[in-house]
């Protein structure tokens, strides 16, 4: 792929490297672009200044929202170099979004080759202190000017770069979750397991709702019987009973988490037995009542892992592991981000060096 490179006039002050550098709200000096057109295909490749976009007020995904986006991190080791994370699945997870979309895919080289280019072009901008990495958030969007729904004729590509500490506030302690029984996230045959912007505009009145309660996220329930667990706010969700750990299915509404795959692969490797089954809220709150519910922790490239202290389900309330993080779920933690940041060695192959 041909990357022009525009350079901005003026570069910007970087951060205080710390924990404070919060999430998501410091971008740093170039982004990735590129067009898609029905003529040309994938076109117009370039690394320019961070800023503003010209869009015209018709554009599609002003109204229809066709959108599509990702999320990955990019880590920088001790000894400097660079790493990726599975950015793979990444790459096959965002085809499978833009598939569902009627978007244009984009090949999985492509994709990490961009993503590639632009960390490389700006790996000033990594973050070292402990617990923060770059965010990378590659997107699509449908940008042909038309009112009437239909797919776009043509669409822009971005990858933003974000330098990021803790997803939430709380760190690496407890938070407490609202058992959402009125709205729902997803439903078979709806875009549940695809990354489109539409799923986290929906889901937005649920979280201003649990928030207002006194709680961080909310625990989505199944969107026909409102009865079966299936994910934790943006994030996939694990409760560990009677040491088993139990997870919903990815079949359809679910979005399946790189950092859940991950996960279930250490936890098996590790020799715990897994369930990738349908746990419904009556059998997860009996588990609180009778202590078999021994560690809950939600699962995303965001936050990593985030454990679970309380869950209110129509004002029941449930204390796990006396809102202490648990052992499993700091192992698990350590273990992960360890060999994200390439301090522990990484028996799988998960992590990719930018070179
Ligand atoms: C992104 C996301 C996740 C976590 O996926 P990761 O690949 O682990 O970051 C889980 N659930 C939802 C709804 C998400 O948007």
């Amino acid at each position: 792929m041909k990357i022009d490179v525009v350079e901005a006039l003026q570069l910007k002050e970087k951060p205080e490297w710390g924990q404070n550098l919060g999430f998501g709200k410091i971008f740093t000096d170039y982004m990735f672009t590129m067009n898609w057109t029905e003529k040309e295909g994938w076109c117009n490749a370039k690394i320019e200044p961070y800023g503003p976009l010209s869009l015209d007020p018709a554009s599609l995904v002003l109204h229809y929202a066709q959108e599509t986006f990702e999320g990955m991190k990019a880590y920088k080791t001790k000894d400097g170099r660079i790493l990726l994370f599975r950015p793979e699945m990444n790459a096959r997870r965002f085809a499978n979004s833009n598939r569902r979309l009627c978007m244009p895919e984009l090949s999985e080289d492509m994709y990490i080759e961009a993503v590639s280019a632009i960390v490389e072009h700006e790996k000033d901008w990594i973050p070292t202190a402990e617990g923060t990495s770059l965010y990378i958030r590659p997107f699509m969007f449908a940008t042909e000017a038309a009112v009437g729904v239909h797919p776009s004729s043509s669409y822009k590509f971005i990858i933003l770069l974000s330098p990021v500490g803790a997803y939430y506030p709380e760190g690496m302690n407890p938070v407490k979750i609202y058992v959402e029984d009125e709205y729902v996230r997803a439903t078979k045959g709806g875009t549940g397991f695809t990354k489109c912007g539409g799923n986290y505009a929906a889901s937005i009145a649920a979280q201003v709702k649990a928030q207002k309660l006194g709680y961080t996220q909310v625990l989505w329930l199944d969107g026909v019987q409102h009865k079966y667990i299936e994910e934790v706010g943006t994030m996939n969700v694990m409760f560990k009973i009677s040491n088993k750990i139990v997870t919903a299915p990815c079949d359809g509404t679910v979005l399946p988490g790189v950092t859940r795959d991950s996960i279930i692969h250490l936890l098996k490797f590790w020799g715990y037995e897994v369930e990738e089954r349908h746990l419904s809220i009556e059998e997860l709150m009996q588990a609180g009542k009778d202590g078999t519910l021994e560690e809950a922790f939600g699962t995303g490239t965001a936050a990593v892992i985030s454990p679970i202290g309380e869950l209110n389900y129509k004002g029941e309330i449930t204390i796990v592991n006396d809102f202490k993080t648990g052992e499993l779920t700091k192992k698990l933690y350590d273990t992960l981000t360890g060999i994200q940041w390439g301090d522990v060695k990484d028996p799988f192959g998960w992590t990719h060096e930018v070179k």
